[in-house]
């Protein structure tokens, strides 16, 4: 049996007409950027949140600089990142010319430490960016009880958790300001590149709705540097058509991920924890850890199983941040992470048949 690690087909194939459609709309209006839209999955997507402000942008990392710019982050000012993330949180932070300071996640959970958090406060820190990894939120409550000790600002990078709950809680309303990515292969993906800022603080929404568009408000009138990273109507209208989907892909996945947290009994195996009251999980990823990952990859690729490893190199031992002279051995966590995750299929349309198969393959793997 084969299993791909992702298979877009069965979100995209029943929303085919709407999606078609949309495109003929848009096609037919002959107006591109920022438009009416944009404007409408905006709301939409403000409603699904139950957050005052969304801006559509360009994708996630502009999404996480926009945010960062509209906090008046830049050169001398430190940003907390947790040590295990996608690369893209940490390059909005240098990018916008500040530091990015790693600390440790939780093995557990795989998200920021909120204990390790304060060890690495200096007169310098502005910002702790927030990661709610793999579709689970970060401890949002011990975050924001720190930030508000050391007067920061908090940015949640909800890339992978579109959906997500603290607490009963939205996520991307529970700090400053929040960056979303729509990338393809994220819970809610455009079908193409896309992101949004999500806040409910007016100025901040305010700053943001210009730095994306050239600084501007009014035509010709710039009144800070800002960038060009704008929402375009083609991808704000399939948004829109493939938020309506949103809850029921992220309920089939939970569903999933339940069956693999009851079935998958392999003591080499170390399995994520499900979704609960105080934590709804969306599960972007469901990853593994196995001190025999690279064994278990091959053995799963081998029976035509799809994964991947999230993430295989960890952000200071990248040649792009060589710079910051951090030694192997300095992040054990996030290194750990690196060597021992892997991540197996979990979306929707998968079928029974294929969550049994990669069950009984878990089941039988041995040293
Ligand atoms: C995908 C991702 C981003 C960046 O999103 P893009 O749209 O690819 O720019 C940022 N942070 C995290 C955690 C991500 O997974």
């Amino acid at each position: 049996m084969k299993v791909p690690f992702l298979d877009f087909a069965p979100m995209h194939n029943e929303l085919h007409e709407q999606l078609v459609e949309k495109f003929n709309k848009v096609l037919d209006a002959n107006y591109f950027i920022l438009g009416r839209e944009v404007e409408e999955f905006e709301t939409k997507f403000a409603s699904f949140c139950k957050a005052k402000h969304v801006l559509g942008c360009g994708n996630g990392l502009d999404a996480l600089i926009l945010a960062l710019r509209a906090l008046e982050i830049g050169n001398g000012d430190d940003v907390i990142v947790p040590s295990n993330t996608y690369i893209a949180t940490a390059l909005a932070v240098s990018y916008v010319g500040a530091t990015p300071i790693f600390v440790e996640p939780e093995l557990a959970t795989f998200n920021i430490n909120p204990d390790e958090i304060e060890k690495k406060i200096t007169p310098k820190t502005k910002v702790i960016i927030a990661v709610h990894l793999y579709g689970r939120a970060a401890d949002m409550d011990a975050i924001n009880s720190i930030a508000k000790k050391h007067n920061l600002k908090v940015i949640e990078d909800c890339a992978q958790a579109h959906g997500a709950k603290y607490k009963g809680r939205n996520i991307g309303t529970l700090g400053d300001i929040a960056g979303f990515s729509f990338y393809p292969g994220k819970n809610l993906g455009a079908l193409g590149d896309a992101g949004a800022v999500v806040t409910n603080d007016d100025e901040l929404a305010h700053k943001v709705s210009m730095l994306r568009n050239y600084g501007s408000q009014i035509k010709y009138v710039h009144e800070v540097k800002g960038t060009n990273s704008r929402l375009d109507e083609f991808q704000a209208g399939f948004l829109s058509v493939k938020l309506q989907n949103l809850e029921k892909w992220n309920a089939e996945r939970d569903r999933i991920a339940n069956i693999y947290i009851n079935e998958i009994k392999n003591p080499l195996i170390t399995l994520p924890q499900p979704s609960n009251g105080e934590y709804k999980n969306v599960w972007h990823i469901f990853a593994v850890l196995c001190d025999k990952r690279n064994e278990l990859e091959k053995f799963l690729n081998e029976n035509g199983i799809g994964t991947n490893k999230h993430y295989p190199t960890p952000m200071h031992l990248q040649g792009a941040y060589k710079d910051l002279g951090i030694k192997r051995g300095e992040l054990p966590i996030a290194e750990k992470i690196s060597a021992c995750e892997l991540s197996i299929p979990i979306y929707y349309g998968m079928m029974e048949e294929q969550v049994n198969y990669i069950i009984e393959k878990l089941n039988c793997f041995e040293e």
